[in-house]
């Protein structure tokens, strides 16, 4: 079983994420500066995005931790959702603003500065970079976490299109090949998009209430029937994801003359279980008695 790392820890990377991330976008906003390149400004907007990113999500963690309240009596859990939904039309922005320019470099290229403090600066941002990836994969590795260790990922991509750039850019210079510039500046615009794409894809899925994993769904059908003795039977089993948070509702048919109180100690003995099984369960039961009964769903064994 994975453990994830306590809030407290995730809130400080998430600040070392944000520190680094403006560090580079510093270094690498010099390098596009110092040289004119518009594919090494396309590089420096990737970093504008990962810094927003780290922000929101840092935002993001906090609101989702909140209990509770009167107002949202079900959790701020999809805050996390709205964080990438934000985070996607930043993207989508740095996106149209990378290929405007590129569009422009390509039809009225201007040449680049072979300014070697430039090239330097962006190199020493891909290292830093590089450096906070490993940490990140590191600490991800020693606390168990694979959530860490996927949020090294999109770093280490980042390193690699800097190297991609710093590459094209060099050609430009020694081959004079000026409009490599602008399309190297679109692949990078392009690279933005996708990573935009995927990340809209996942908090669009978690906003439309999407159900648990079918193994996790037979998990809960097999634990209800097996912790129902007394009932008839369970169906209208729903359940859905949001952020941490796994909502599972259905209906328990009990005989009719059944007192309350039993069939509120059947309940109680299925909520448990499921509690112990499934990771942050609410878990809703609706009880009906025997002539109300589907025989549609699972039969209590
Ligand atoms: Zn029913
Ligand atoms: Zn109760």
């Amino acid at each position: 079983m994975s453990v994830e790392p306590s809030s407290s820890s995730i809130v400080r990377i998430a600040l070392g994420s944000l520190l680094v991330g403006l560090a580079v976008l510093a270094l690498k906003g010099f390098a596009a500066y110092a040289t004119g390149s518009i594919a090494l400004f396309s590089d420096a907007l990737e970093s504008v995005v990962n810094v927003v990113t780290a922000i929101v999500a840092l935002v993001a963690v906090r609101l989702s931790a909140r209990p509770a309240d009167a107002a949202l009596p079900y959790g701020y859990y999809k805050a996390e959702y709205f964080s990438a939904v934000v985070i996607g039309i930043f993207i989508a922005v740095a996106a149209l603003v990378i290929f405007w320019r590129a569009y422009e470099g390509f039809l009225a290229p201007a040449p680049i500065e072979a300014d070697p403090v430039g090239l330097g600066v962006s190199v020493a941002a891909s290292v830093l970079n590089a450096i906070w990836a490993l940490t990140l994969q590191r600490i991800g590795r020693r606390e168990k976490s694979p959530a860490l260790i996927a949020d090294g990922k999109p770093l280490m991509t980042d390193v690699m299109s800097t190297i991609g750039v710093l590459i094209g850019v060099l050609l430009v210079i020694a081959t004079g090949y000026t409009q490599l510039d602008a399309v190297l500046a679109a692949l990078v615009g392009l690279t933005i998009l996708w990573s935009g794409w995927q990340l809209i894809r996942q908090s669009v899925i978690g906003l439309m209430d999407v159900a648990v994993e079918p193994k996790t769904l037979n998990a809960i059908r097999e634990l209800i029937s097996a912790n129902a003795e007394g009932a008839i039977e369970a169906h209208d089993i729903r359940t859905r994801q949001a952020g941490p948070m796994m909502f599972i509702e259905f209906h328990l048919v009990v005989p009719g003359a059944m007192t309350v109180e039993d069939a509120h100690t059947i309940c109680d003995r299925i909520e448990a279980r499921l509690r112990e099984a499934v990771e942050n369960a609410q878990i809703t039961i609706h009880v009906e008695p025997e002539n109300k009964a589907k025989h549609s769903g699972i039969v209590v064994l």
